[in-house]
């Protein structure tokens, strides 16, 4: 396998590095990161990508000379990255971009004919019915790295798909879980910052302490396996430990389990359908002892019902919920709204937002709109 690895020195980056280390079989093509040029050096000089991308022109003049003793080539900017992402001599490119900016090159990627193992939910989030099709024109299936896709995924195969009744996600309920709204108005960035199962980067880490990381599961679930929302559920499993199920008609219902580690759905995304060994701890159940279950809190946690309010109308109203919300995160990690303005915000482009896109271009205007609107509101230059 020939890879590229978008956004490598992110969280699920690093640990597809590690699965690649594994497996000498995997070839790296191409790494990208955004701001840690320390990581990305000692990762090319480990795995000798024939091309690495960076966000600006200054942080490619830095490592260009700090890589002047190998081969790999050195670009930067939006342009290089769907470089990065349609590079020739790769055949599968997996997407861990955080946020929007993950949907230019899956697409791009799609269309180069690239395999796609995707961990960037925004993705379909904003731009699912485009991508899905692009997808299917294009004869290229998308692997779901995310855990609880995966874990469906892995709870379809072999079964017939007209026997399916209903999904169900596995939520973790993140940090703020059985607190009041009242208690929310306080809590800061770092005590959001807090998971309790999973060691993810900052911005998810936020979207799951909101839901709003489930509602968009919700919405990814929905264009990667063609079920309607209303057939999707969202159950709390607070250890973390069964990923996903599928129920089907017979009321038989396939899940899929193990310790909370990404590299597990890393490493399948890119070997399915075999198997092989991982350095992940095995499962043992008797040691968990219980394992527990809750319907979630939509009440307090508004960003999951937006979430679905947004994938019943489509369109571009899910794109402007994304950008706004991706804007408000930022806005929440410096100090400067509170906890709860999130959810206000999302509802707000919820509510503004309405109609039709036809290409890329739409999504990424929405997109700027959506975060225009979030600073207008919230006097930030
Ligand atoms: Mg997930």
């Amino acid at each position: 396998m020939k890879l590229s690895i978008l956004g490598s020195t992110g969280s699920i980056g690093t640990q597809s590095l590690d699965v690649a280390r594994l497996y000498p079989e995997i070839e790296i093509e191409a790494l990208t990161t955004n701001r840690r040029i320390d990581v990305l050096e000692s990762q090319i000089r480990e795995f000798k990508p024939k091309l690495a991308v960076v966000t600006s022109e200054d942080m490619a003049r830095d490592l260009k000379v700090k890589v002047a003793d190998t081969n790999t080539r050195v670009l930067a900017g939006r342009k290089s990255l769907i470089e990065a992402a349609t590079l020739d001599t790769a055949d599968t490119v997996l997407n861990s971009l955080v946020g929007m900016v993950g949907l230019d090159p899956t697409f791009h990627a799609i269309k180069a004919g690239k395999k796609i193992a995707l961990a960037n939910k925004e993705t379909l989030v904003v731009g699912g019915e485009l991508i899905m099709r692009t997808a299917k024109e294009n004869g290229i299936e998308i692997k779901p790295v995310d855990s609880e896709h995966s874990a469906i995924y892995q709870s379809l195969m072999g079964n017939d798909k007209s026997g399916v009744k209903r999904l169900v996600l596995t939520a973790s309920g993140g940090p703020f879980f059985g607190k009041s709204r009242d208690e929310l108005q306080s809590v800061t960035a770092a005590d959001a910052l807090k998971h309790p199962n999973w060691d993810m980067g900052q911005k998810i880490t936020i979207d799951s302490a909101t839901m709003m990381n489930k509602g968009f599961e919700v919405i990814e679930a929905v264009h990667l396996f063609g079920v309607p929302a209303d057939r999707v559920d969202v159950v709390v499993h607070r250890e973390s430990i069964i990923h996903s199920m599928v129920e089907y008609v017979d009321n038989s219902v396939i899940a899929q389990l193990g310790v909370p580690d990404m590299r597990i759905p890393i490493q399948f995304a890119l070997t399915d359908p075999a198997r092989f060994e991982s350095p992940v701890s095995q499962l043992n159940l008797a040691k968990i002892g219980n394992l527990s279950f809750y319907e979630p809190d939509l009440d307090t946690f508004g960003c999951l019902r937006i979430c679905r309010d947004a994938i019943a109308l489509s369109g571009i109203t899910p794109c402007a919920v994304n950008g706004a919300n991706e804007r408000a995160v930022d806005l929440f990690l410096h100090g400067k709204i509170g906890f709860l303005q999130i959810e206000e915000i999302a509802q707000k482009a919820y509510d503004k937002f309405r109609g039709e896109y036809n290409c890329i271009e739409d999504l990424l205007e929405c997109d700027k709109e959506a975060r225009r609107m979030v600073d207008e509101q919230y006097g930030v230059d």
